[in-house]
């Protein structure tokens, strides 16, 4: 049986992946490294119980010693890296985690890789050949766009945050272990996902537990950002692809041409709500949405063109906004319900 490492799978994208993973591939064994951060929680992973198929690790990707004990014991053919500080606000906050995490982190995983898995750059140990090192990213390295235009994967890079500047440094970082060492590598630049499982610090779960809680609704600035929005098990799917199928050393872009904006995101909310959860008061929930100060450097609009993963692999965003939008409102409905 094949064994991949797979980083940060205790958060909202990689406790989708692992699953639909597992499902998919049952001569595939995960070993999920991860190291619960605020932004980690194994309940997450309650749909893909630990056996002999996944194995949870309570552990840092920046712990060189317990990455090599890993692809020793495990005989780790195959990396897929979601671990990273993933919150622009917090990265304004405290940028210095964000580079530990984002930059070290993945530069201690790809030299681990790349010291077990090759002899030399460009020779491969015997019997190593396929092993591939998939490094999960976001468009947010592109900078911020005007009222047109898409990102290609040409696109410069130019991250304003912290946060984006530290997953500029770690998609450089995955680049150069390709072109200087040979590795095989992949990297995905993804939209912003939604879906199950995301924190509730971010702007959709925030929408829906502050409405259900008759708290206001903060939307940053005037509300005018726009983001790419994607399910996020459309995003699992993109990854599978490009882990399987991507040209070594290339970068896919994956969005769902679903550009909205933060107030049309929370007047469908609220629209949703007011038909499956009324407000008892009889008000709509769109009254409680506020404006507050905007966050630091806000980048305008992000969209993603997906024309390279959609012509070369075949892959196409199965859920538009406003179907993925239902599921992702009644599970938190759900989950809301059931933390109370
Ligand atoms: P998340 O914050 O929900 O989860 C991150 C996970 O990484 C958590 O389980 C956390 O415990 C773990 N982690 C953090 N630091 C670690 C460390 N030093 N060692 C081991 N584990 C650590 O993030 P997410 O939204 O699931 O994002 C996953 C990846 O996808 C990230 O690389 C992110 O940059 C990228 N991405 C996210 C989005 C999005 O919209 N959420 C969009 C594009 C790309």
């Amino acid at each position: 049986m094949k064994t991949l490492l797979v980083t940060g799978c205790a958060g909202f994208i990689g406790s989708n992946f692992v699953p639909y993973f597992l499902d998919k591939y049952p001569d595939i064994r995960l070993i999920n490294l991860d190291s619960l951060t605020y932004a980690g929680n194994l309940k997450n992973l309650s749909d893909a119980p630990e056996g002999d198929r996944h194995i949870f690790v309570k552990g840092d990707i920046c712990d060189r010693i317990l990455v090599e004990s890993l692809f020793n014991q495990y005989d780790i053919r195959g990396v897929i890296h979601f671990a990273a500080e993933s919150h622009v606000d917090n990265s304004i906050k405290n940028p210095g985690i964000f580079v530990q995490t984002n930059v070290n982190g993945t530069f201690t995983l790809i030299d681990v890789a790349y010291k077990y898995w090759m002899e030399k750059p460009f020779v491969f140990k015997p019997g190593y050949e396929g092993c591939r090192f998939h490094h999960i990213s976001t468009d947010e390295v592109y900078g911020t766009l005007g009222e047109t235009g898409l990102f290609t994967e040409e696109t410069s890079y130019a991250p304003n945050s912290p946060y984006s500047a530290s997953k500029a440094g770690s998609d450089m970082i995955v680049r150069s272990y390709h072109h200087t060492y040979g590795m095989d590598t992949v990297i995905t630049n993804c939209s912003n996902n939604y879906g199950p499982k995301q924190h509730d610090e971010k702007l959709i779960p925030t929408i829906i537990r502050k409405a259900l809680n008759n708290e206001n609704i903060p939307i940053y600035g005037d509300g005018k950002n726009i983001r790419d929005w994607l399910y996020v098990l459309d995003h699992c799917k993109g990854i599978d692809l490009v882990y399987h199928s991507g040209r070594s050393g290339e970068v896919y872009n994956i969005g769902g041409r679903n550009e909205r904006n933060n107030n049309q995101i929370a007047e469908r909310i609220c629209t949703l709500l007011d038909t499956i959860k009324p407000n008892e008061n009889g008000i709509s929930y769109k009254n409680l949405i506020t404006y507050v100060e905007d966050r630091a450097g806000h980048d305008r609009r992000y969209a993603i063109d997906a024309t390279k993963i959609e012509t070369e692999l075949g892959w196409r965003a199965e859920e538009t906004f406003d179907t993925g939008i239902v599921k992702t409102v009644e599970w938190y409905l759900n989950k809301y319900s059931l933390d109370q």
